[in-house]
C-alpha cells in the first residue's frame, strides 16, 4: 500500500479517536486525481485520461444505532456535525457536509445501503488540496461511499460508486460536474492512467510508470480561484450543448476534424472555437494514448507527448478560454525551464497546472516556475490506486 494512503488513514484514525473516544471499525481512502489530458470533454461524451494521485482523503468510520450521521473533518471548519438520516434532502446542508450527506442520500435512494442502515460516525483527513482542481470533492465522496457501504456490509462496485457519488455531487450538493472526477477516484490504478470513454464508460488502463522513464509529473498549484469559475463552467457547458444541437449531433464527441468546416457555416465565431477545442482535444487524448501504447515515453515519443500537453493548454487558453494569467504564467515558466510539456488541469479559471519533466530537469523547472509565480505551491505526484479499504 502506498505510504500516502497510510498517512492519511493514520491521521483520520487519530481524529476519530480524539473526537469520538473509541476506535473506528474501519478506514477507507480515495485519491484525488490529475487529468493528464482531455479537458472539458467529459460533458461532451468525449475522452479523458486521468490518473489517481498519491494524495488521499481517508475516513475512519464506525456504525451507530440511532439513525444519525456524525461528521468531522480536519479540512471542514465546522467541528462535529450531526445529521439525522431522515432529514437527508438535496440542499439541506450548505457547508462541506453536503458532500458526504449527499453520498448517504444517493446510496440510500439507490438501494446501495440496506434498509436497516442506522447511521455512522465518520472522521476525515485529507492530503488533497481543496478547491484546486485535483478533485478533493470526489475523493471525499468516494471515501464516504466505500465507508458507508463497507459498514453496512453491502459491497459496491467502482462503477456504482462513481455513478452514485456523481449523483450526490450533481443533485445533492448542486455542483453540475461531469463523470470524470468520480470515475478517476473510483477506478484509478497504481502507475497507470485511465483512458475513459465518457459515453460508454469503457475504461482502458495504460501503464504510466513515470519513475521507470526518469520522468516526473509536477503539479503547480496557483492557489488562485477566480470568481467567474462557476459561471464560466456553466456557460461553456451550455454553449457546447447548443452547438451540438445546432449541428444535429447527440454530443460534440460525434464530430470529427473534417466537420469543422461545416460547423463554421452554422455557428457563431465563439461557439466554433469552443467546438474546435472539444474536437481537437478528443483527438489529442487518443493520440496521447497511441504514444503510450508504443512503449515507455522516451525519445521522439516523449517529445510528441509533451507537445500534445502543451497544445491542449493553448487550445484551452485560446479556443475554450478557461485559462487565466496565473495558469499561463506557470505553464510558460515550466516550458522555459525545460519541461517536455505543460498544461492547466481541471476546470480552469485558477487551480492547478501540470508539467511533464525529466527528473534531471526538475530542479530547474521548479526554480523557473517559483521565480515566475512565487506564491505557487509545487509538488510531484505519482499515479496511485483508486478508492479502497485501508484497514
Ligand atoms: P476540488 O474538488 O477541485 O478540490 P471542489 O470545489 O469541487 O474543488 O470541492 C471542494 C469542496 O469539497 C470544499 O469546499 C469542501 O466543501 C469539500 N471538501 C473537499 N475535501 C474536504 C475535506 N477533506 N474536508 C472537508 N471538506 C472537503
Ligand atoms: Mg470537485
Amino acid at each position: 500500500m502506498s505510504i500516502a494512503a497510510q498517512e492519511s488513514a493514520d491521521a483520520a484514525r487519530r481524529i476519530f479517536e480524539s473526537v469520538y473516544g473509541a476506535a473506528p471499525t474501519g478506514i477507507w481512502a480515495a485519491p484525488g486525481r490529475v487529468n493528464v489530458i482531455g479537458e472539458h470533454t467529459d460533458y461532451n461524451a468525449g475522452f479523458v485520461l486521468p490518473m489517481g494521485i498519491d494524495r488521499y482523503t481517508a475516513v475512519a468510520a464506525a456504525p451507530r444505532l440511532d439513525g444519525v450521521l456524525r461528521l468531522v473533518s480536519s479540512g471542514g471548519n465546522t467541528g462535529v456535525v450531526e445529521i439525522a438520516l431522515t432529514s437527508l434532502a438535496p440542499g439541506a446542508q450548505k457547508d462541506w457536509t453536503a458532500y458526504p450527506a449527499g453520498v448517504a442520500w444517493a446510496l440510500g435512494g439507490a438501494g446501495a445501503l440496506p434498509a436497516g442502515f442506522t447511521g455512522a460516525d465518520l472522521a476525515y483527513s485529507s492530503a488533497v488540496p481543496v478547491g484546486s482542481g485535483l478533485s478533493s470533492s470526489a475523493a471525499l465522496e468516494c471515501a464516504t461511499g466505500l465507508a458507508l457501504t463497507g459498514l453496512a456490509g453491502q459491497p459496491i462496485s467502482p462503477a456504482e460508486l462513481a455513478r452514485l457519488t456523481q449523483l450526490a455531487e450533481n443533485r445533492y450538493a448542486g455542483v453540475p460536474c461531469g463523470p470524470l472526477d468520480q470515475l478517476s477516484s473510483a477506478f484509478a490504478a497504481a502507475d497507470a492512467v485511465l483512458h475513459i470513454d465518457t459515453r460508454s464508460f469503457d475504461i482502458a488502463v495504460h501503464p504510466f510508470a513515470l519513475r521507470d522513464a526518469d520522468l516526473a509529473l509536477l503539479v503547480m498549484n496557483t492557489k488562485v480561484q477566480h470568481q467567474h469559475g462557476e459561471s464560466g463552467y456553466a456557460d461553456r457547458r451550455a454553449t457546447c450543448e447548443r452547438a451540438a444541437e445546432a449541428l444535429g449531433v447527440p454530443a460534440l464527441r460525434d464530430l470529427a476534424f473534417g466537420d469543422l468546416e461545416r460547423a463554421a457555416t452554422v455557428l457563431d465565431e465563439v461557439s466554433l472555437r469552443r467546438v474546435r477545442h472539444v474536437v481537437t482535444e478528443n483527438e489529442r487524448v487518443n493520440r496521447f494514448v497511441s504514444l503510450l501504447q508504443l512503449g515507455p515515453l522516451e525519445g521522439p515519443r516523449l517529445n510528441s507527448a509533451g507537445e500534445l500537453l502543451t497544445a491542449s493548454h493553448l487550445s484551452l487558453r485560446d479556443d475554450f478560454e478557461v485559462s487565466c494569467a496565473e495558469l499561463d504564467t506557470v505553464v510558460d515558466a515550466a516550458l522555459r525551464g525545460g519541461a517536455h510539456g505543460a498544461r492547466m488541469t481541471g476546470g480552469g479559471f485558477g487551480g492547478c497546472a501540470i508539467a511533464l519533466v525529466s527528473v534531471d530537469r526538475l530542479d530547474r523547472v521548479t526554480e523557473t516556475v517559483t521565480d515566475a509565480l512565487p506564491t505557487a505551491e509545487l509538488f510531484t505526484v505519482t499515479a496511485d490506486r483508486g478508492a479502497f479499504q485501508v484497514y
